[in-house]
């Protein structure tokens, strides 16, 4: 990973500026923190929020909930589900106190009834400032997109690496906001389905979205990636000429075809309107094209760069790709070549 302080900074900044104001994240006390993680455990945050505040009005320290009567525990989880995580909590409460208080190293966090390795590195770092990365379904999303990671996230091979790349991701100095902020980005901005790469601060860097692959990642098993991919054509116009460019007769594909130029190769083109778009699907790319007008003044492409100016009333003798004749029919549709 490259300009890994950068990127760090920027997702620093993004979290400080719109992190949710969360109960668990208006503290630093271990106890507190610990049961919002249990609670988090395979439950929705709107959905633990109510039920974290009751409860630790009702066991507010860890002598509390050790004492707690279990009947009335398993009451106060009624409707969270998954109630061995109650009995967990309440096994690890009775073992910190005999222990004289919360652990404060991440092997002895881990220890604890209920307590997994995204848990502990959750708790460690954000109570203590341990430096462990958390890695749950979140953080492996955003590692997938942000390494345009290949690998089918079933295997295993897959997911040490995602989790090497979390590692090497986190932020020593200041873990418990690396940490929170990789997870807030993954809930709120990069979600599976919908990823807003236009207001994530991991954009700039991100290779997932620089391929066009932020949606398809990360690969589920027997998937086929669909790649998008944008590309721009001009439409340079002299009386009543089009400049296009022919395929060489060597070329991989469409040898011989006349095409409408790229802005790579117009360099010196003045950019005018957007005219229309289109989509054109090949195999696993689509590939997504805006048609823009376009002026050289009065330099000669031809001479630099190899394109030709073609009388209009000549295109219909002469191979045209479909991606041009797509962009050229757009056009008729406007008409520009009626
Ligand atoms: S740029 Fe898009 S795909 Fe990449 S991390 Fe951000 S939201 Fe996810």
């Amino acid at each position: 990973m490259t300009d890994l302080p950068k990127v760090r900074a920027a997702l620093a900044a993004w979290y400080e500026r719109w992190k949710r104001d969360l109960p668990w994240r208006r503290t630093r006390d271990p106890y507190r923190i610990w049961v919002s993680e249990i609670m988090l455990q395979q439950t929705r945050v709107a959905a633990v929020i109510p039920y974290y505040d009751r409860f630790l009005e009702r066991y507010p320290n860890l002598d509390a909930l050790a004492a707690a009567e279990e009947q009335e525990l398993l009451g106060m989880w009624a409707g969270l589900g998954y109630y061995s995580r109650a009995r967990n909590l309440q096994a690890a409460a009775k073992e910190m106190v005999r222990l004289g208080g919360f652990p404060r190293e991440y092997a002895a966090i881990r220890a604890l009834p209920g307590v997994g390795e995204y848990t502990a590195a959750a708790v460690g770092s954000i109570a203590f400032g341990l430096p462990h990365a958390v890695v749950d379904g979140n953080v492996i999303r955003v590692m997938a997109r942000f390494l345009a990671e290949g690998g089918e996230i079933s295997s295993g091979v897959t997911k040490n690496r995602l989790r090497d790349a979390a590692e090497e991701f986190l932020d020593r100095e200041a873990p418990s906001r690396h940490n929170q902020a990789v997870m807030e980005l993954g809930a709120t901005v990069c979600t599976p389905r919908d990823p807003e790469c236009g207001r994530c601060p991991l954009s700039e860097w991100c290779e997932g979205r620089a391929r066009g692959l932020a949606r398809e990642l990360p690969l589920k098993k027997g998937k086929t990636v669909i790649r998008r991919v944008e590309r721009s054509l001009l439409v340079v116009m002299r009386n009543g000429n089009l400049l296009l460019w022919q395929r060489p007769p060597d070329a991989a594909i469409l040898s011989g075809f006349w095409e409408l130029p790229e802005p790579h190769q117009l360099l010196k083109a003045k950019f005018g309107a957007a005219l229309h778009e289109f989509k054109h699907s090949i195999t696993n790319h689509i590939y997504h094209f805006q048609v823009f007008e376009a002026s050289v003044g009065r330099w000669s492409p031809e001479v630099e760069s190899g394109l030709r100016w073609v009388r209009v009333e000549r295109l219909a003798d002469i191979p045209l790709s479909t991606t041009t004749r797509k962009a050229l029919a757009g056009m008729a549709q406007l008409r520009l070549f009626a």
